[in-house]
């Protein structure tokens, strides 16, 4: 295909949501699959609801994503060419202009435009859909402009399409009822009919047309959730189509050259939150060690501060490997970190002597195996503690020879009072000597004197 021309044309009427990007990275990949130009084209026709803030929120969240075009343009400022239009039309006597009573005062005349439309059947064929048929009688004369100099929607798109040689349209289903419109508009001025195609809307989890509630939030918002851009792109890119190669993890460079719009699934794909942590829980593995230990201290430095908590740079750094084991996403790390979940690397925990012995195990036997680990990791060199093979080591053969539950969940829960913790030999390296075998012994004197 030569000279493959794509618009991104989004309403700058709110944030860049889901939609948007999902609209922008279909019609990229198309786009660079075929060595074709993409037109960024702001469609602020509707005055009252378009903001700047939005088209610099939807500029921003694309090129985040990874997302470039090559040329940019905004509605507002094609007027000249859309209101030329409407007079061609009336000119040929295509269009006429009618007056009648204002929609929003019956007392007030107006002078709209009205389409002299053929009623004809108009069938397009839809690369995703096939071809699709419709009966235009029903739309009869219908309204182009609201006064020769105040062109409509579907006026200003048809115009721009086409001085902007636009060969593909993909945008989304819910785009087709407008389609025979718009080409009722160009049959008239005498364009060349571009290639349509239709995707699926993406859906909440509960099928429910996709909302705010079900997801359909902005991309601004997972960005500061801590959802990383090659997350977020490869999981929408996803969301109805599958790449020939099955490959779930691809690069834009790999996706690019497995897309074809015939690939796009016929039904709508479901949104699903789970789904996009698991990517960005993949991506965020692939971080590099220090862009994730200097995103994961900032983080916590925060979270600490807001807490009130001292700040120990050391035992923060130690944590790092343990965090990376643990998140999906960065916010995760708030959530873990303002919930005390990793206190006890930083303070001794209160324990809850009830839970020491660990469930169904009677306390004066948690006593012993913790006196008896406390035996055999007291040998120990401090250096000794940084190597956690050499912890285990040290408890191994005990504890599998008494039990591995009844031996280190004690231990575990000294170290840490939390039920849930990673294992006792991380949690002692990150430790060190002096606090694990201090700890032992307040588990133990616990144990002895509840
Ligand atoms: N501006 C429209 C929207 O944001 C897109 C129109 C089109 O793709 O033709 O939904």
């Amino acid at each position: 295909m030569s000279n493959v021309r794509v618009r991104f044309p989004p309403s700058p009427t709110g944030y860049c949501h889901v939609g948007t990007a999902r609209m922008a990275i279909l019609n990229f990949l198309f786009a660079k699959k075929h060595g074709g130009s993409i037109i960024f084209r702001s469609e602020d026709t509707d005055k009252e609801r378009s903001r700047r803030e939005y088209e610099d929120d939807i500029v921003e969240q694309l090129k985040w994503l990874g997302l470039s075009w090559d040329e940019f343009y905004r509605t507002s400022e094609c007027v000249e060419s859309h209101v030329q239009a409407v007079k061609r039309l009336i000119d040929e006597n295509k269009a006429y202009v009618s007056k009648e009573e204002s929609k929003k005062d019956a007392t007030v005349q107006v002078e709209v435009v009205r389409l002299r439309n053929p009623g004809k059947v108009i069938t397009f064929t839809d690369l995703i859909r096939g071809d699709i048929t419709f009966d235009t009688t029903e739309l009869a004369d219908f309204v182009v402009a609201r006064a020769i100099d105040d062109p409509l929607y579907h006026l200003a798109v048809v115009v721009d399409d086409n001085e902007m040689s636009i060969t593909h349209v993909i945008r989304g289903e819910d785009h087709i009822s407008n389609t025979p419109r718009q080409i009722l508009i160009q049959e008239a001025l005498g364009y060349e009919r571009p290639y349509y195609a239709h995707y699926p809307l993406h859906l909440g989890v509960d099928k429910s047309k996709l909302s705010k509630r079900t997801g359909d939030v902005a991309v601004k918002s997972y960005r500061e959730r801590g959802f990383l851009s090659q997350a977020l792109l490869n999981y929408i890119a996803l969301l109805g189509w599958t790449p020939p190669s099955d490959k779930e993890i691809l690069s834009l460079d790999e996706m690019i050259a497995e897309f074809e719009l015939r690939d796009l699934h016929k039904s709508g794909a479901v949104f699903d939150i789970e789904k996009l942590r698991w990517f960005n829980r993949h991506y965020l593995l692939k971080e590099p060690e220090d862009s994730f230990l200097h995103t994961a201290t900032s983080i916590m430095k925060t979270v600490f501060e807001e807490r009130n908590t001292a700040w120990d740079e050391k035992k923060a750094h130690a944590i790092v490997p343990l965090i990376r084991e643990r998140i999906s996403v960065w916010e995760d790390l708030y959530t873990f970190l303002r919930e005390g979940e990793f206190d006890y690397f930083f303070a001794a925990p209160i324990l809850d002597t009830t839970k020491i012995s660990g469930k169904g195990s009677d306390t004066k036997i948690a006593a012993t195996h913790l006196e008896r680990s406390q035996e055999l990791l007291a040998p120990l060199s401090a250096e000794d503690f940084k190597n956690m093979e050499v912890v285990k080591n040290a408890v191994w053969d005990y504890a599998t020879k008494e039990g591995r539950a009844a031996v280190l969940w004690p231990l575990r829960y000294s170290l840490t009072g939390r039920e849930r913790s990673p294992d006792p030999f991380l949690v002692a390296t990150v430790l060190g000597k002096e606090t694990v075998l201090e700890r032992i012994r307040e588990a133990c004197t616990r144990l002895k004197s509840p």
